[in-house]
């Protein structure tokens, strides 16, 4: 098969698999469905903090980062920019990418379960390429709309739209304030790096910083000086 384009070129082209612990990925290959279509959100404090939004689609992760999130209120509209698709072991990837690395930092499986591909909007024609879905994660459900836009960023990749739908899941809730945490490790950012030798104190800037107090408070060994904005570690003992 040879003559088919490998969609995870561009992911591996951009890291160096002998310096970052992220997977390189089988081949691209759909999966049976029976099992659900897999979406992940993983958040990364790299350059600047954001959440990755992965849905599986065609045996890999199509992606966007979204700078500030998603939001549970319908009103809003959060920036999504499309990255390259990822291999579907990402999908279970939580730890540190070495600073000087693509995207150096902390990254954290803050949701993940399946998602479930919704008819077009009722009532008017969808944008094309519009993807409109319910999610069914441990903090994000019900549905959801993404909208490409014609822009694009500083970067190059294609600006889409974000949008919780109306629904009994559009609490409006602020959610990634609320639930700062992995669901797969109950870690908070700041502990990832410290576990995995990451910059804790950089990691530390995509908590809460009630959560960094509680840390601290319960964990006397894990001193992290709050000075000004920037979270500084006094040594590693
Ligand atoms: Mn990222």
């Amino acid at each position: 098969m040879a003559t088919r384009r490998d969609p995870l070129a561009p992911y591996r082209r951009r890291r160096d698999f002998e310096r970052t612990g992220e997977p390189a990925g089988a081949p691209a290959a759909p999966r049976p469905r029976r099992r659900g279509l897999r979406f992940v959100v993983q958040k990364h404090r790299a350059s600047r903090l954001h959440y990755d939004l992965r849905l599986e689609q065609d045996g890999v992760l199509r992606s966007w980062a979204v700078p500030k999130g998603p939001s549970l209120d319908p009103t809003v509209k959060r920036l999504a920019v499309q990255v390259e698709d990822h291999p579907l072991e990402y999908g279970s990837f939580e730890g540190i990418i070495p600073d000087g690395e693509y995207g150096g930092g902390t990254v954290m499986l803050w949701d993940r379960g399946t998602y479930v591909p919704l008819p077009s909007r009722e009532g008017r024609t969808p944008r094309h390429g519009e993807l409109h879905f319910e999610l069914r994660g441990q903090k994000l459900r019900g549905a959801w709309l993404l909208v490409p836009t014609r822009r694009r960023s500083p970067g190059g990749g294609q600006e889409w739209l974000l949008i919780k739908r109306h629904d009994e899941a559009a609490t409006g809730e602020d959610v990634t304030a609320t639930r700062p945490r992995s669901v797969a490790s109950k870690r908070l950012l700041a502990e990832i790096a410290w576990d995995e030798g990451g910059n804790v104190e950089k990691a530390a800037t995509g908590d809460p910083p009630e959560e960094i107090q509680k840390l601290l408070a319960a964990r006397p060994r894990r001193r992290i000086r709050h000075a000004g904005s920037v979270w500084t570690t006094q040594g590693r003992r």
